[in-house]
C-alpha cells in the first residue's frame, strides 16, 4: 500500500507527487487520463496569478514556482523558459486613461505543457513514483492513511463544493511570425504568448460556460484583438485551438486538510503560477500526518 495516493494527474497532482516521491514516500497517482488530456493541457502556461483574488496564500505559492521555474530554464528543462513580458494596463495607475497605454516589463516563467508535463510524468515515476488509470465516483474508493485531492473543477462535484465553477478558456495557436516577447493585457483577456514554433493567442474567460467546443466566432474575436495588438502576427498561419475549463473557486484555491484527505484544487487561472508552491505546501499537509 502506497504512503499516499494522489488523484489527479494535471499539474497540481504531478507536482505534488514529484515532491512527495523525492521526499521518499511512497505514492501512486490516479487519474483515468493522460497528461495531454487534462485542462493543465491546454494552459497558455505562463507564470502570472491571472484573476486572483489578493491573497497572502498566493504570494508564497507564487513566489516558489517563480523560483523553481527559473531554476528549470536554467537547467534546461524540457519546455521551460523565461519569456520576457510587457503587461499593458489602462487601469493603474489612475491616469493612465489620459495616455495611450502603460506598459510594465517583466521576465515570466513559461511552459509548454504538451513538452513539459510528460516531463514531469516521468520525474515522478524516476522517484519510484506509481501512475493508475483510475477514476474516482467517491473519495470512499481510495485506500489508505493520505490521500490528496488534485481533481481540479471535479472537485466541485467530488466534495459537493458549491464554490467551485469552471471559468471557459479558448486560445488560438498560430505559427510563430519570430515573436520573442510576450505581451498581456487582463482587462481585454488579451496575451499574445510566443513560445518555440507556435504563438499562443489568447483568449477567453467565460465563468460558469461548460462548452468545451471552440467557438468559430471567439476564434476570429481573438485573432483580430491580438493582431491589432500585436502587428507582426498579420496573416499568421492558424494551427490549433483549444479550450478549457479552467478550475475556479469562490474564496481561492482549497489547499487544506481534511481528515486524511488532503485537498488542493480550485486554482483557476493560475495553476502552473501556484503550482510549486502548492506542492510544498501539499507536502507540508501531509508530513503533518506523519509527525
Ligand atoms: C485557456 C487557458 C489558459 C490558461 N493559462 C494559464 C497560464 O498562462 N498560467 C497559469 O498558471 N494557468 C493557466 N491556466 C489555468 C491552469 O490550466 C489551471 O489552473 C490548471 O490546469 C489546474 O490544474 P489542476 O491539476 O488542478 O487541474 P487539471 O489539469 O484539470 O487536472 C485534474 C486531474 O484530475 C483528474 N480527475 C478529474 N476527475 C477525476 C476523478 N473523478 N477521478 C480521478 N481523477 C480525476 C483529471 O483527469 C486530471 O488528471 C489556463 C487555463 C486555460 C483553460
Amino acid at each position: 500500500m502506497a504512503d499516499v495516493i494522489v488523484v489527479g494527474g494535471g499539474i497540481i497532482g504531478l507536482t505534488a507527487g514529484v515532491r512527495l516521491a523525492e521526499g521518499g514516500a511512497s505514492v501512486e497517482l490516479w487519474s483515468p487520463v493522460g497528461p495531454a488530456e487534462t485542462v493543465s493541457a491546454v494552459a497558455a502556461a505562463v507564470w502570472f496569478p491571472s484573476r486572483s483574488e489578493p491573497d497572502p496564500r498566493l504570494v508564497t505559492w507564487a513566489g516558489v514556482a517563480y523560483r523553481e521555474f527559473a531554476r528549470q530554464a536554467e537547467d534546461g528543462v524540457p519546455g521551460v523558459r523565461m519569456l520576457p513580458t510587457v503587461n499593458r494596463s489602462r487601469t493603474d495607475p489612475w491616469w493612465a486613461p489620459a495616455t495611450p497605454g502603460v506598459e510594465t516589463r517583466f521576465t515570466a516563467p513559461a511552459c509548454e505543457m504538451e513538452i513539459y508535463l510528460p516531463w514531469l510524468q516521468e520525474r515522478f515515476t524516476a522517484a519510484g513514483g506509481r501512475l493508475r488509470k483510475r477514476e474516482i465516483t467517491t473519495f470512499d474508493e481510495v485506500p489508505g492513511d493520505t490521500v490528496v485531492n488534485a481533481t481540479g473543477l471535479a472537485a466541485g462535484r467530488l466534495c459537493g463544493d458549491l464554490a467551485v465553477y469552471p471559468v471557459r478558456g479558448q486560445v488560438v495557436l498560430v505559427r510563430n511570425p519570430g515573436l520573442t516577447t510576450s505581451v498581456r493585457d487582463e482587462e481585454r483577456s488579451l496575451y499574445v504568448h510566443p513560445r518555440g514554433a507556435d504563438v499562443v493567442l489568447g483568449g477567453t474567460f467565460e465563468a460558469g460556460n461548460w462548452d468545451v467546443t471552440p467557438d468559430p466566432a471567439a476564434r476570429a474575436a481573438i485573432v483580430a484583438r491580438c493582431t491589432e495588438a500585436v502587428p507582426e502576427l498579420a496573416g499568421a498561419e492558424i494551427v490549433g485551438e483549444k479550450v478549457g475549463l479552467r478550475p475556479a473557486r469562490r474564496g481561492g484555491p482549497r489547499v487544506e486538510r481534511e481528515g486524511r484527505i488532503v485537498h488542493a484544487y480550485g486554482h483557476g487561472g493560475a495553476g502552473m503560477t501556484l503550482s510549486w508552491g502548492c506542492a510544498e505546501e501539499i507536502t507540508r499537509l501531509v508530513d503533518l500526518d506523519n509527525g
